[in-house]
């Protein structure tokens, strides 16, 4: 579904990817981690060309993303992206804050938008908070809320940038669940955080990045029981 090969990123003469090159299959869990700076963030903002990639190729779905003749727009269209801090336009109600792109990007009639949204605050459990302003939603609703707003267009892959690193403990739970019934459901997701314990149980395969390169990468019990890269090693028994 996704295919990325040699894949490189530079700021200024700093080499922040390397060479990367990964596949993700559909209706897969791929789990990044790493030490911070190593470059997950860079990886997933340049597939969804929030970053130019210097070099190498992203195809989704057979598309290049470096191919100024394809609609990048509307291959961007299929993936959706969830933030650390979750983004909602603090001046619109929660279900506006769904609504949005469909409308204005799909160009959905309003009540087929609204429809979905609220199938979706129902899917994350917040249908009573559609009326709501975000300021009103803890971190955990708020997460949930961003989760329902990137599904609202309909997305074939979902992509997650350590969306429980700026929640209270008690919050990561709620949204770890909504990510977990999402890959029950068959969503294809790429998924950076520092949460092992939902890498071990809901990935699919674990990618370890350190300074701009893939150093092992296997499935959880691979890289958690019996990893073999000194590396990875060394990473994990600070993160265990
Ligand atoms: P963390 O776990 O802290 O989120 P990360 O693995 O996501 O780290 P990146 O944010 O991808 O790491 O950053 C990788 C490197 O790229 C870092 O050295 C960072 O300083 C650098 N970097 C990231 N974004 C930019 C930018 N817009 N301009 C210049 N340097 C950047
Ligand atoms: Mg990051």
């Amino acid at each position: 579904m996704i295919e990325v090969r040699n894949l490189k990123k530079v700021y200024g003469d700093n080499v922040v990817l390397r060479d990367i090159s990964a596949d993700i299959q559909s209706k897969e869990v791929l789990v990044v981690i790493g030490p911070s700076g190593s470059g997950k963030s860079t990886f997933l903002r340049c597939l969804n060309l929030l970053e130019k990639p210097d070099g190498g190729t992203i195809l989704i779905e057979g598309k290049s993303l470096m191919d100024p003749t394809n609609k990048i727009h509307e291959i961007r269209m299929e993936l959706g992206m969830v933030f650390q801090r979750f983004h909602l336009f603090p001046h619109m109600k929660v279900i506006d804050n769904i609504t949005h792109a469909p409308v204005h990007v799909r160009k959905w009639p309003v009540e087929k938008a609204r429809k979905k949204a609220l199938e979706l605050l129902e899917k994350v459990g917040l249908l009573d908070k559609a009326n709501a302003k975000p300021d009103s939603l803890s971190g955990g609703q708020a997460q949930r809320v961003a989760i329902a707003r990137a599904l609202a267009m309909e997305p074939k892959i979902l992509l997650f940038d350590e969306p429980t690193s700026a929640l209270d403990p008690e919050m990561v739970g709620e949204v770890l669940n909504v990510m977990k019934n999402l890959a029950k459901e068959g969503m294809t997701m790429v998924v950076v955080t520092h949460e092992m314990g939902f890498a071990r149980e809901v990935g699919d395969r674990v990618i370890f990045m350190e300074q701009g390169v893939i150093v092992e990468e296997g499935t959880p019990a691979q890289i958690f029981e019996n990893p073999k890269q000194e590396r990875t090693k060394a990473f994990l028994s600070k993160v265990l």
